[in-house]
């Protein structure tokens, strides 16, 4: 077998999670810059950002996609997957947790937790992902990095851990304190390259002691050694800190927190230097859980290249160079390009044309991707988002991705005739790349009806089809799509549902629903059903 070409335990696939505003886009494009060569600085102002790829995000400034970019800080490598920060799109955010194995959570020094970083954090705690904090503009009027601690312990209910404190707030903050070292950072130059160290200033001496000690203590209580030695009174070493942390970050007890500017270029090399630090490794996370497609039984996939080639595609874009990619996260074996897999959750065969890893300003082409590695598939046909792909002779369906029925729907027409067939072709499209996005004929009226999962969601449908497929259309006025929500379905007779959607969607049979929030069982003949999704209006009893 080919050796990799990286170490997985030099492997970090991170999400950026933050709240609409917080600075995730500054912050994604600073930690390019530093790690990259020859990157370029744009203010997300000017809409120069390299993780917003398409237009209609700069101009609103929201990031939509979930791409995967490629980065190497000091001998590691890091996959930063994006994650949305809007409320429209949490299920973006959900389909991008499932596949990174850790996250910085931006939190503006003013704002601090806000609603939807809430929401965001809750999903999180779904998937037992770690998590780090990063306190973003500590140079804006009212920053406050205490104040957030507080809000993360209150509103978030986690343990935060101040691995650092700023020196200053406001247009004073000039660097930090890092709390292991005790040592200060001042940065001197504004792109934040220039960075002394220093002894702690004289007036912050007492608080970092004090904030020292609370890390330490805190550290001490989720491992039994340090509390030993705690108790006896001896000092651990910087390297047992870092060690304990890591495990105590890795098994979600403990948030460390670190702070700075994105826009003002201070803070982010520390931060990366903690993602190395303190987020997992894939090789650090528990294995993947699937099933056996034709029996049901349970398999385990380990990040190992030795097993049989597992992956998940968590995002398909309509590239405008290559046309249709498919993001995959790898969990188990490799794959070469220019062979086969199986799409073990359409059933079908897949040809894998060429693998590119993205990079801040240049796609990679390689021949061959590792368990753990993110990279994007060009050629394959049917493979949707959520889809597994594997080895033919070692069918598993990996734990699968649950999307919600859309919540909303609008009723859509193109403006000219010669706008139809367009209008068509590309609403497939967009329905083939966002599994929440759904599209159909009303057999009443006649009307085509786009469906999603909030006002935002359609216009910005509605944005796409103008601009990447020049149909202008007309809109009527959004309608709540009710539908009933259940927790669960199962098979009346009990027997094994083949799971032909992958996404807990069963074929063709009779089940049983159990709807949210009520007791009600109620036995409904159905076709196509998914769990976690919500029962079609028309199968409603009246
Ligand atoms: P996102 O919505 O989380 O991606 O946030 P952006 O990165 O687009 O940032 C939102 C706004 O805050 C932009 O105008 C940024 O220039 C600005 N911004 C981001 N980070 C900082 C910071 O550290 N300090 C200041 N003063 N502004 C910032």
């Amino acid at each position: 077998m080919a050796k990799r070409a990286f170490p997985l335990e030099q492997t970090r696939n991170i999400g950026i999670m933050a709240h609409i505003d917080a600075g995730k886009t500054t912050l994604t494009e600073r930690i390019l810059f530093y790690t990259g060569r020859n990157y370029k600085i744009g203010d997300t102002h000017e809409g120069t950002a390299t993780m917003d790829w398409m237009e209609q995000e700069q101009e609103r400034g929201i990031t939509i996609t979930s791409a995967a970019t490629t980065c190497h800080w000091n001998d590691n490598r890091i996959n930063i997957i994006d994650t949305p920060g809007h409320v429209d799109f949490t299920v973006e955010v959900e389909r991008s947790l499932r596949v990174l194995d850790g996250a910085v959570c931006v939190f503006c020094a003013k704002g601090g937790v806000e609603p939807q970083s809430e929401t965001v954090w809750r999903q999180a705690d779904n998937y037992n992902v770690p998590r780090m904090a990063f306190v973003n503009k500590m140079d804006i009027m009212g920053a406050d990095f205490y104040n957030v601690l507080d809000m993360m312990k209150k509103r978030l209910g986690c343990t935060p851990v101040a691995m650092q404190l700023p020196i200053g707030a406001e247009s004073e903050f000039v660097g930090v304190i890092d709390l292991l070292n005790m040592h200060a950072f001042i940065y001197e130059d504004d792109l934040g390259k220039e960075v002394d160290e220093q002894e702690i200033p004289e007036n912050m001496k007492e608080k970092a002691e004090e904030y020292r000690q609370m890390l330490v203590e805190t550290v001490a209580e989720t491992d039994e050694e340090l509390m030993m030695m705690y108790l006896d009174g001896e000092e651990p070493t910087v390297e047992q800190l870092k060690a304990a942390m890591r495990k105590a970050c890795i098994n979600c007890d403990l948030v460390p927190v670190f702070c700075g500017s994105a826009y003002r270029n201070k803070g982010v090399q520390k931060l990366l230097d903690g993602v190395i630090e303190y987020m997992p490794a894939p090789v650090d996370i528990p294995a993947i859980k699937g099933t056996d497609p034709d029996t049901g039984e349970e398999i385990e996939r380990h990040s190992s290249d030795e097993e049989p080639f597992s992956a998940l595609a968590f995002k398909i874009m309509n590239d405008p160079f290559v046309g249709k990619l498919a993001f995959f996260r790898v969990y188990s074996g490799t794959l070469d390009s220019g062979t086969y897999v199986h799409n073990s959750t359409k059933g079908k065969k897949e040809r894998v044309g060429r693998i590119l890893q993205m990079h801040a300003n240049h796609r990679e082409e390689i021949e061959k991707v590792y368990s753990g590695d993110i990279a994007a598939a060009v050629g394959f046909k049917l493979t949707t988002t959520g889809d597994t792909i594997c080895d033919e002779d070692h069918e598993v369906i990996l734990e699968s991705m649950v999307f919600p029925e859309p919540v909303i729907e609008v009723a859509i027409e193109p403006k000219t005739k010669a706008g139809r067939d367009k209008m068509g072709i590309a609403l497939a499209k967009l329905a083939e790349e966002d599994p929440t996005f759904k599209t159909y004929t009303n057999a009443e009226t006649g009307q085509t009806i786009i469906a999603g999962m909030g006002e935002l969601h359609l216009e910005i449908i509605v944005d796409r089809l103008l601009r990447e497929f020049k149909v202008e259309a007309n809109v009527g006025a959004p309608q709540v799509s009710y539908k009933e929500t259940f927790r669960k379905a199962v098979d009346v007779e009990g027997k094994f549902v083949r799971q032909s959607g992958g996404r807990g969607q069963y074929g063709h049979c009779k089940v049983r629903f159990f709807p949210i929030g009520t007791d009600a069982e109620h036995n409904y003949e159905f076709v196509n059903a998914t769990v976690g999704g919500s029962i079609p209006k028309e199968y409603i009893p009246a």
